[in-house]
């Protein structure tokens, strides 16, 4: 047995190394400066914690952790703690006795991880220990998390990463390793030049996350259709819901609570000590769902997050991805569910058409936004478009909506058509600006008052598309905003009053010549059968039997009292899926407890008894 792989099996009480797990651990073992790109919830952390404490047995002293969040920092830290690992932090939660305590314990060689902030890490007085702690070659390993935070053009852009590049020169001769779970070519590159990492070897792993089921619907009543997905699907447990706006995320929050749900809104507007309450009680709480725009998430590890919903449309396949992929982080069946409608895309649409970015990046924008639309539009696996976005081949996956309810097909070419004469003639004969209602009115031959005030009903084109549902059209307009047929223009009328008109564009030509077909799924009816029924058991339990499913319930009930104590997330103290196999397997002795993933030696001398008498308690 090589040393990482006993100190996988002692400390952390896990059988075997994931994906490339072991020839990450084993370069950096060896003292090779690494790049590692892996998904959320692939693992990453394992790939420096090992070799820290292999390389801390070795005598090579300390590793120090680059990590951009206070939050996370502390929870690393106390799982650390947990499974017997000499871990700490610096920041600027401890007092300066605590502080200097740490600093003391960190130059006598008493600390395998140190996590620190970059802004910390480069400042001359960290940099003074550094010094002499490579003096005296005890300066194992630097490990940099989240290391697309040193890229500018990414979302989460952290100045005081580019100072990280110091490290390179400072200390050549100790190894480095970056880590991130974002995959374009555009942040590689600037992670690789930022960090100084041209020697280091790239290690990619699949970007796909089996356990996470994808679902897209058409949007009709967010709300109610928010709320039948939580009660139905996720009852009782933590997700998050993305929306697009604070005000939105507001009103979502306050609607779920009324309904009775745990929910919580976190957006940069709220004042921070709110954001912050919000935040630990997601992560400490069991089944809070948190209702946020994007400010929320970054270095949220949580890896029981069941689902992640959007109710409005992403700006693109990387914020979807990322945002989705925060859910099963813990490889238990996870829901990334979106609904997403007609005025969605129109918003997003005119957002990058009106905004001030230079035409070339505007053709960037858009084309990343109709690499959404496609996906949400597909009629095909959805998992195969999304990791053929990021580059990987892969078969049909059976766990889509698509896969498993796949959706028929209906030829929306000769709609598409009249709806783009329509908006042609519209707009010629009146040069005026009219909203989406007006069209449809238009099409479908609803003489209104507006229609008839305006002579629309003389049109041509009035009453050609009355076969149609007006959900149908709305399904044809989003396909033809996708292709870029359609534009968006936001007109200002008379009184203040703005309204989001349609116009022709480039695309058009095609579509109304016939060369291009336009295939639409069709209107799907109510979502085929649930996965689960209302009240079934959490999904790291659902293949237990009833007697276990009892002692489940009671280690979780002991384990939420032990995390109040050690003031830590529940999930640092034992993980689900470790208390489920542990309710199945339903030992009485210690020896009964070996080989449960999740209970290294030191947790199983620390709470082993405990946990026996938890599953003593008799199952009534
Ligand atoms: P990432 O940082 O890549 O999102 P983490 O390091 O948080 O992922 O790991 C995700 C989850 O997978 C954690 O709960 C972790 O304990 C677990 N895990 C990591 N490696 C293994 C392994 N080899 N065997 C079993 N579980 C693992
Ligand atoms: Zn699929």
């Amino acid at each position: 047995m090589t040393p990482a792989l006993s100190i996988l099996r002692e400390v952390f009480g896990y059988e075997q190394f994931r994906g490339p797990q072991a020839a990450i651990i084993e370069h950096v073992v060896q003292g090779g400066d690494a790049l590692v790109l892996m998904p959320t919830g692939g693992g990453k952390s394992l790939c420096y914690q090992i070799p820290a404490i292999a390389r801390q047995q070795a005598g090579q002293g300390v590793t120090i952790v680059v990590s951009p969040l206070i939050a996370l920092m502390h929870d690393q830290v106390g799982a650390l703690r947990e499974a017997g690992v000499a871990a700490a932090y610096l920041n600027s939660t401890l007092d300066w006795q605590q502080a200097l305590q740490v600093e003391r314990q960190l130059a006598q060689g008493e600390i395998t991880l140190l996590y620190a902030a970059p802004e910390r890490v480069v400042s001359e007085r960290f940099l003074g220990l550094l010094d002499e702690l490579k003096v005296r070659g005890q300066l194992a390993l630097f490990a940099i998390d989240e290391a697309h935070c040193v890229s500018q053009w990414g979302h989460d852009f952290r100045p005081e990463y580019q100072q990280l590049s110091l490290l390179a020169a400072r200390y050549a001769e100790v190894p480095r390793i970056a880590l991130t779970a974002t995959a374009d070519e555009l942040t590689r590159a600037d992670i690789v030049q930022g960090l100084r990492l041209q020697g280091a070897r790239l290690f990619i792993s699949s970007f796909d996350r089996p356990n996470i089921r994808y679902t897209i619907e058409e949007k009709k009543e967010p709300l109610a259709q928010l709320q039948r997905f939580i009660t139905q699907e996720h009852a009782g447990e933590a997700g998050i819901v993305y929306c697009q706006s604070r005000r939105r995320v507001e009103e979502m929050a306050q609607a779920l609570a009324d309904a009775g749900l745990a929910a919580l809104p976190y957006h940069a507007g709220l004042p921070a000590a709110m954001r912050q309450a919000h935040q630990d009680r997601f992560l400490r709480e069991d089944g809070i769902v948190m209702v946020a725009t994007i400010a929320f998430g970054m270095g949220i590890d949580k890896p029981d997050v069941r689902f992640v919903a959007h109710v409005d449309m992403p700006k693109n396949i990387e914020g979807y991805y990322q945002e989705t992929g925060r859910a099963g982080r813990d490889g238990l069946p996870a829901d990334a569910w979106m609904i997403y409608g007609l005025q969605d895309v129109v918003n997003q649409r005119r957002m990058i058409d009106e905004g001030d970015a230079a035409e070339e990046f505007k053709t960037v924008l858009r084309g990343k936004l109709d690499a959404l639309l496609a996906l949400a539009e597909a009629t095909g696996c959805r998992r195969q478009r999304l990791l053929a976005y990021f580059g990987e081949a892969s078969e049909p996956c059976g766990n889509c909506d698509n896969c498993l309810h796949p959706p028929a097909v209906w030829d929306g070419s000769d709609a598409a058509r009249k709806l783009l004469s329509t908006i042609y003639r519209v707009h010629e004969a009146s040069g005026m600006a009219f909203g989406l209602g007006h069209l449809m009115d238009i099409v479908r031959g609803q003489a209104t008052d507006k229609v008839r005030q305006f002579g629309h009903e003389r049109l041509s084109t009035f009453n050609l598309g009355a076969g149609y549902t007006e959900r149908q059209l709305r399904a044809v307009l989003r396909q033809l905003l996708a292709r870029g047929a359609v534009g968006v223009r936001r007109v200002l009328l008379d009184g203040g009053r703005a309204v989001d008109t349609l116009t022709l564009a480039p695309g058009a030509r095609a579509v109304l010549r016939g060369e291009e077909a336009i295939l639409l799924r069709e209107a799907s009816g109510a979502r085929a059968t649930s996965r689960r029924r209302r009240g079934a058991p959490p999904a790291a339990a659902a293949h237990l039997g009833p007697d276990a499913q009892v002692r489940f319930i009671n280690l979780k009930a002991w384990r939420a009292q032990v995390a109040r104590e050690h003031n830590l997330p529940a999930y640092v103290v034992f993980l689900d899926a470790t208390l489920a196999a542990i309710a199945e397997r339903n030992p009485t002795t210690l020896a009964d407890l070996d080989g449960i993933a999740g209970m290294g030696a030191k947790r199983c001398q620390a709470y082993g008894e405990q946990v026996l008498q938890v599953c003593r308690q008799p199952v009534t």
